[in-house]
């Protein structure tokens, strides 16, 4: 047998990604290396993860060091690093309290738990229904595909978990209806729909929301899976729209690699959860808490300016740019619509050694958060090229 590893894979691995013909073998900063010795500027982070890139020295020092004193315990006993983690993450959000699993769609599964059991035993378990949104994407589990507002993915998998229903993006009078005719137990959005295609949601529908949960005693959950750990550019993405969620989830970014997912619960559901009401082997591994505790408390002020300053670039260099049509997005999470397929753009990128996502019919950017200046214009003035041509 001496297959090579792009055939073993096609024959082995179950056949849900359509990859690119590409092997990657080791990284530094936001150069990633191929098999074949090829180097790329990496403008996707393993879909906005690796949050300070490949091989950071602070990342690798956290995550060694607590992995060689304890890599596993289970949640029977106290560790370390998920209560710094925890209290890390409440002191710079105002919430209360951190559920950990071990991705988004976990995540998500906990702030459903949530909202159903405190509107459960608020209003009665009648009040089970969730409204997301149309163009959403809260997960793969059963119940987050469900609350994923793309009929495309439902298709094949019914029956789902039923109690979801979806309005538009951008439309309070929508929203609005949906509360008062249903019985509501929760409203989850993303501020800037991530796969749906990079679309931040308005300043007023956002606050819409907030008021419209706050009127009907709704807990708000804002998905913050994509959005959060400084991606757009302040610490969670619904900093910059002036609420305060009852519920937060992350993950993506906040374990720089390793897996992790935080369920953050606010003051009036911080008590939902009780003893046997959840629970996950891993979460709240200390390898991947440490490392996560890095990663948020490397995130301050100073740092969040950078990355602003880096997406200002983006943005100006960009707009307008021949086979550019608009660009989107927040932060360094970022839309590009190019009058070309935008997999003909990623793929004329890749063949230049710099790595796209799409996003629908976009070319998304989520580079490292740490990506240096001149990468970045180099990556960018590559894409510009390949969108002019
Ligand atoms: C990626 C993503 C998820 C799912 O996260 P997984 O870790 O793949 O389970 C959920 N919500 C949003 C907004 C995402 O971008």
């Amino acid at each position: 047998m001496n297959m090579s590893i792009i055939s073993l894979d096609k024959e082995y691995v179950a056949g849900t990604y359509g990859r690119f013909p590409v092997e990657l073998i080791s990284g530094k900063g936001s150069i990633i290396t191929d098999v074949n010795g090829k180097e790329y500027i990496d403008m996707g982070s393993g879909i906005g993860v690796t949050a300070f890139g490949f091989g950071d020295e602070a990342w690798i020092a956290a995550t060694t060091a607590q992995l060689g004193k304890l890599q596993h315990t289970s949640n029977l006993y106290y560790t370390e690093p998920c209560a710094l983690l925890a209290q890390a993450l409440c002191e710079k959000t105002g919430l209360k309290k951190v559920f950990f699993g071990n991705s988004g769609a976990e995540a998500n599964e906990c702030a459903i738990k949530v909202a159903r059991k405190y509107s459960a035993e608020k209003k009665g378990p009648e009040y089970s229904t969730i409204i997301t949104l149309i163009n959403s994407f809260h997960g793969r589990t059963l119940t987050t595909l469900a609350a994923t507002g793309q009929d495309h993915f439902h298709k094949l998998f019914q029956p789902l978990t039923p109690g979801f229903t979806h309005v538009p993006a951008n439309d309070a009078a929508a929203l609005e209806a949906a509360v008062t005719e249903g019985k509501i137990a929760g409203i989850m959005l993303e501020c800037v729909q991530g796969e749906g295609g990079v679309l931040p949601l308005t300043a007023e529908f956002v606050a819409a929301a907030a008021k419209l949960c706050a009127n009907h005693d709704i807990p708000l959950i804002i998905d913050e899976v994509q959005t959060g750990n400084g991606r757009t550019g302040s610490l969670y993405s619904y900093m910059q729209f002036g609420i305060t969620p009852d519920i937060v989830t992350t993950a993506k970014g906040l374990g720089g690699g390793l897996p992790i997912g935080a369920c953050l619960m606010g003051e009036k559901v911080q008590n939902v959860l009780g003893p046997g009401d959840h629970g996950s082997t891993y979460g709240g591994n200390p390898v991947c808490c440490a490392g996560a505790l890095s990663v948020i408390n490397r995130l301050d002020d100073a740092f969040l300016q950078e990355v602003q300053a880096k997406s200002a670039y983006v943005f100006s260099a960009l707009n307008n740019a021949r086979g550019v049509e608009s660009v989107a997005g927040m932060g360094l999470m970022i839309g590009i619509k190019t009058v070309k397929p935008a997999k003909d753009v990623v793929n004329a990128c890749m063949e230049r050694g710099v790595l796209c996502l799409t996003a629908k019919d976009k070319v998304r950017l989520l580079p490292a958060l740490n990506i240096p200046m001149e990468d970045l214009k180099q990556a960018v003035a590559v894409i510009k090229s390949v969108c002019a041509e």
